[in-house]
């Protein structure tokens, strides 16, 4: 399983999420399980359940995490340094958690928390407004630290691995789903801990972008989208090669470098102070001025961290300025329905001068057999 940091830099996050959250005009915060309360805390419980967990976090105050007392042993292995309130079964954890809240006010609270926990919480603190915490403090764990960089550049390195080693299995005259079972393999082989996707999408199937691998049998001389991430010690990969089982022809070869061109484009443009939304743009323009601007139907790319998608998003209206240390995907494609799809994506980072990839797999297309 993925290993902690140091308490001291539990309690930085915490001291800069107060600090953000003070300046989006909040008076605290209530992280329930998720990504949110794992950076802040270290602590994953193994299950979100009906029974309330969940870290106040509030100026002037020690974090305080409210747990259910059979979950509460656990909970103490957490690496933050952490007040506890526990409380047994027919006790009112909400009034509990209230004690760790002020009455009135705006807080922000986990997107992922239960309707039955915020329900809860409303009733108790009537006074207060809630705001959902990415929509507060959207930018919460965008810009990585050092060491949550080096997770996320091994993370990297695994899935490049598994591409290379997919190189080398046999793909006409099998299924989507065996070729995916490999790449699954591939990853728990090359550090991760948890295997989130693994798109085999070939021939016709490439025109859908998030296609679910099937039984179909994959055929000569078709395109095949690759697109596969997970968790390495608890940061995230995800990375799509598009490659060719026997010679391509010349329509296949001319969309794939579109492609290419556009991904490389959209590459070089990042640099701190540049908007998210023009990383997108850059990568749009390629691929609109190639003739295929209808049949690129998502956002160029999303950010990455503790999972596989999250902010800072590469999307059209993003005005949000790059800044050293984030880390997104970019991920142009084309996709042509009914007959086939490219899509080149590579995790990159932001760093003080420009961009750095963390998936050097080749963009040249692979002809496989
Ligand atoms: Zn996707
Ligand atoms: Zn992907
Ligand atoms: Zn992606």
């Amino acid at each position: 399983m993925a290993t902690g940091f140091g308490a001291d830099v539990y309690a930085r996050r915490c001291e800069q999420a107060l600090a953000a959250a003070t300046e989006a005009g909040l008076a605290g915060l209530v992280l329930t399980p998720g990504a949110d309360l794992a950076y802040l805390s270290g602590y994953t419980p193994p299950a979100d359940t009906e029974r309330l967990t969940a870290l106040a976090l509030v100026p002037g105050a020690e974090p305080t995490l409210v747990v259910p007392a059979l979950e509460r042993p656990a909970a103490e292995l957490a690496p933050a340094a952490l007040r506890y309130a526990d409380f047994t079964d027919g006790v009112d954890e909400y009034r509990l958690l209230a004690e760790s809240l002020p009455a009135r006010g705006r807080l922000g609270v986990s997107d992922s928390a239960w309707a039955l926990h915020l329900l809860g919480l409303q009733r108790t603190l009537p006074g207060t407004d809630w705001v959902g915490l990415s929509e507060a403090l959207p930018m919460l764990r965008a810009v990585k630290d050092a060491d949550e960089l080096a997770r996320l550049a091994a993370a990297g390195a695994g899935a490049d691995a598994v591409f290379e080693q997919i190189l080398g299995v046999r793909f006409a005259g099998r299924t989507e789903t065996e070729v995916a079972t490999d790449l699954a393999a591939g990853l728990r082989a090359h550090g991760h801990e948890q295997v989130d996707f693994t798109i085999v999408a070939s021939g016709p199937n490439g025109a859908s972008p998030h296609h679910e691998p099937t039984d179909r049998v994959i055929g000569e001389g078709e395109a095949v989208v690759l697109d596969f991430g997970g968790l390495a010690d608890g940061y995230g990969s995800d990375t799509t090669r598009t490659v060719h089982v026997g010679p391509p022809g010349p329509e296949v070869r001319e969309v794939y470098e579109v492609v290419r061109a556009a991904q490389q484009a959209a590459f070089e443009a990042v640099a701190p102070g540049v908007p998210c939304e023009r990383i997108d743009a850059v990568a749009r323009r390629v691929i609109s001025d190639a003739g295929y601007g209808e049949y690129f139907i998502h956002r160029v790319g999303h950010g990455i961290g503790l999972t596989t998608h999250e902010p800072p998003y590469l999307v059209a209206g993003e005005t949000q300025p790059l800044v050293p240390g984030m880390c997104f995907s970019i991920e142009p494609g084309i996709y042509l329905p009914g007959r086939f799809g490219v899509r080149i994506e590579d995790i990159v980072t932001v760093t003080d001068t420009g961009g750095r990839r963390l998936n050097d797999s080749t963009h040249e297309l692979q002809v496989l057999s």
